[in-house]
């Protein structure tokens, strides 16, 4: 209750609402009606309020624009049959962010700010929570810098911001991938463990290469000698083999996943061998030709779960068994699904009710 009377309201006169097709919803394109904003200066935060989403004023000399000040999240809530928000692990995701905020000296943003604002945006644009089967409302919170200063330095002003974007059903193709040896995504001491802009803009490039190709996304390796496998596109990536399922350690330069967390949770609570250790894009590739590899995908919000149909390395492409029978993946999909839309218990307390 710290914020919450302190949040001021400014609501649309006229919803759009009536003109969405919920049956059709391209991903990322359609906000809600509302958005929520605080401001940083002064060394606290401030300013708390909810504006009818749209275009913003910001100074065209803001390190956000020229240095990549900023920062991000991407959560998931979906409706139950009572009408309520049903949010996954968002507490997961404010303390990842404000590791992302350490990185990017950026202010801390407190639970109850971020708990708060969320809660009232979401009651305000309940109604655009999708109930089509598959479908949810993907929240996106971000901070960057407000400051007017092309010097490059910490900033002093900041803003925390949320919106909403309904999202249609993620029926997710099984992806070809193909293992990047050129490029990198992140390196030991840069920032890939957090969710900041800058890692994004520059991953664009080689997955452009790929994709002419014919791959759908990269798998990344890491940066010093290409040998060991890291992520896959903007998801953690997990194999299961001979009956395992490993997936490469957190580091820095890995980006730690809260669908990798949840996928691992499940299979230890299962009695499943789990391990977190390198791969080697040796170990991999002979995993694949002894026929020892049975199921990959990648693991994250968006699709939660995307199984990997071939993986690619200097032009010979390496199949993977078909998806119906992948037992463990299909299995794991299924659970966390079912647990994000309560019905079925959640044990490790991951649901917050809004
Ligand atoms: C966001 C992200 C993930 C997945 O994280 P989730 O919390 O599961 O959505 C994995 N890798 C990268 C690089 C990411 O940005």
């Amino acid at each position: 209750m710290l914020y919450l009377e302190k949040i001021t309201i400014e609501r649309v006169k006229n919803s759009r609402l009536p003109e969405i097709d919920f049956s059709n919803i391209p991903f990322g394109k359609i906000y809600t009606d509302h958005m929520f904003l605080a401001d940083y200066n002064g060394g606290e935060w401030k300013n708390f309020r909810i504006v009818p989403y749209g275009y913003m004023q910001i100074s065209p000399a803001t390190p956000a624009l020229h240095y990549g000040q900023s920062i991000f999240e991407g959560m998931k809530a979906i409706k139950d049959n009572a009408g309520n928000a049903l949010v996954f692990r968002a507490h997961d995701n404010l303390n990842r962010m404000n590791i992302s905020a350490e990185r990017m000296c950026m202010p801390q943003i407190p639970e109850e700010l971020f708990m708060e604002s969320l809660r009232t945006l979401i009651d305000l644009d309940r109604n655009w929570i999708p109930t089509e089967e598959g479908s949810s409302l993907y929240i996106r919170p971000f901070m960057y810098s407000a400051d007017e200063y092309i010097g490059i330095r910490p900033s002093e002003n900041f803003t925390f911001q949320i919106i909403l974007c309904p999202v249609g059903s993620y029926y997710s193709t099984p992806v070809k991938v193909k293992i990047e040896t050129h490029y990198t995504r992140a390196v030991a001491g840069g920032t890939g463990y957090a969710k900041a802009g800058g890692n994004y803009g520059g991953a664009i490039y080689p997955a452009k290469l790929a994709q002419d190709k014919g791959y759908h996304q990269l798998v990344w390796t890491d940066g010093v000698e290409h040998k060991y496998i890291e992520e896959s596109g903007t998801m953690n990536v997990m194999f299961v083999m001979d009956n395992t399922l490993i997936t490469p350690a957190l580091s820095d330069s890995i980006l730690a996943g809260i669908t990798r967390d949840s996928v691992l949770t499940l299979a230890r609570h299962w009695g499943m061998k789990v391990e977190e250790r390198k791969i080697s894009v040796t170990e991999l590739l002979a995993g694949l030709e002894r026929g020892a590899v049975t199921e990959a995908f990648g693991a994250g919000t968006a699709a939660t779960i995307a199984h990997i149909e071939l993986i690619g390395y200097e032009g010979k492409d390496y199949h993977l068994p078909p998806v119906e029978k992948r037992e463990f993946a299909n299995k794991v999909y299924k659970e966390l699904d079912a647990i994000k839309r309560a019905t079925k218990p959640d044990p490790f307390g991951w649901i917050t009710k809004m």
